[in-house]
């Protein structure tokens, strides 16, 4: 049997949720084009409401498309959409557990449900490899945040998928829990097993994937190899204090200034573009009298929403 080149091809995906009495019609995904190569770890990196989970939860088959196709380890999920979903395990961004089962018993209910025959289940293995061995008989409720997605973790494994999918898996989760999340996610990657993961954190799609996509109001505006992406995002920011504060933006030409409440102007450049000496230049010409200057390395979330953000528009307030 031929293994797919992409674990998962999107293509033209749109997704319009329909208004209701209180919201008007939404469209979330706008012709979304993506192809996650097997094998890799690949972040859907973008702020709230970008539409990730909604990208996730249409392969899930929670969510409806409106239109597009979608294939999963080759498989469309119009055509063959059980097919499909036994290639995915999917991690939702919402804890959701049932407090009615002990940890075991929700892996062995969930193996059930993918047909996994009794001989071929591994329970405890999984759970240990999650470090919840020990709670394999504790009940749900006794669990925290952090375990409780370890174990939604496991359950998403139990038909041993060949794609693991995470929506915003460190919500909620300690560093110490983290740490363990991702060396059971890395391993699993080593073994094969290709790793979807959204955040709206720079940081941790930086640390973890292979590939990044940057996803803005239901559009992929990047998609590459991590390290290409970074140097894409390398930028630098002067921050000058005037000899008067300043009230106002001057003019800086191909520079956008930003005034901080102290008065000092900060202007954010490329370093593949761009220099200190021509920030400052900018800065003279637009009649600024210099008292003092520094430099700052680029507050990854800042630049991150600068690329998300098309000039002049204001931030999503709703992001975290
Ligand atoms: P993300 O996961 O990137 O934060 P979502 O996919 O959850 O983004 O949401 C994308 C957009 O679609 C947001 O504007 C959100 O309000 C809207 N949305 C999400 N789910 C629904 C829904 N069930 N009904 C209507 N609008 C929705
Ligand atoms: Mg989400």
């Amino acid at each position: 049997m031929d293994l797919p080149t992409y674990a998962i091809e999107a293509k033209g995906l749109i997704k319009t949720y329909k208004a209701t009495k209180t919201t008007p019609a939404k469209t979330a995904l706008n012709g979304v084009d993506l192809q996650i190569p097997r094998g890799s770890i690949f972040g859907l990196l973008g702020p709230n409401g970008a539409g990730k989970s909604t990208f996730i939860n249409i392969l899930a088959g929670l969510v409806r498309k409106t239109s597009g196709t979608v294939r999963i380890w080759d498989r469309d999920i119009d055509e063959r959409p059980r097919d499909a979903r036994a290639c995915i395990g999917v991690v939702a961004q919402e804890i959701a557990a049932d407090v009615f089962f002990t940890p075991r018993e929700s892996m062995e209910v969930q193996a059930g449900m993918y047909g996994v025959p009794k001989a071929e289940r591994h329970t405890l293995e999984i759970l240990n490899a999650l470090g919840l061995g020990d709670k394999a008989d504790a009940y749900v409720r006794q669990l925290s945040g952090g375990m409780k997605r370890r174990l939604m973790v496991a359950k998403a494994m139990v038909h041993n998928p060949p794609i693991l999918i995470l929506d915003e898996p460190t919500a909620g989760v300690d560093v110490e829990l983290r740490r363990q999340l991702w060396r059971y996610v890395v391993g699993l990657n080593q073994l094969g097993v290709t790793i979807v993961l959204t955040t709206h954190y720079l940081e941790e799609a930086q640390e973890l994937c292979d590939t990044i996509a940057i996803v803005n109001r239901g559009e992929v505006v990047a998609c590459e190899p991590t390290a290409q992406l970074l140097r894409r995002l390398d930028t630098r920011t002067v921050v000058i204090t005037p000899t008067a504060p300043l009230s106002e933006v001057p003019a800086l030409g191909r520079y956008a200034g930003v005034i901080r409440p102290g008065g000092e102007l900060a202007v954010t450049f490329k370093t593949g573009e761009s220099g200190v000496e021509a920030v400052l230049a900018a800065v003279r010409e637009a009649g600024v009298a210099i008292k003092d200057l520094a430099t700052e390395d680029p507050d990854l979330e800042d630049v991150f929403m600068s690329l998300t953000y098309s000039a002049g528009e204001e931030a999503d307030p709703t992001r975290a």
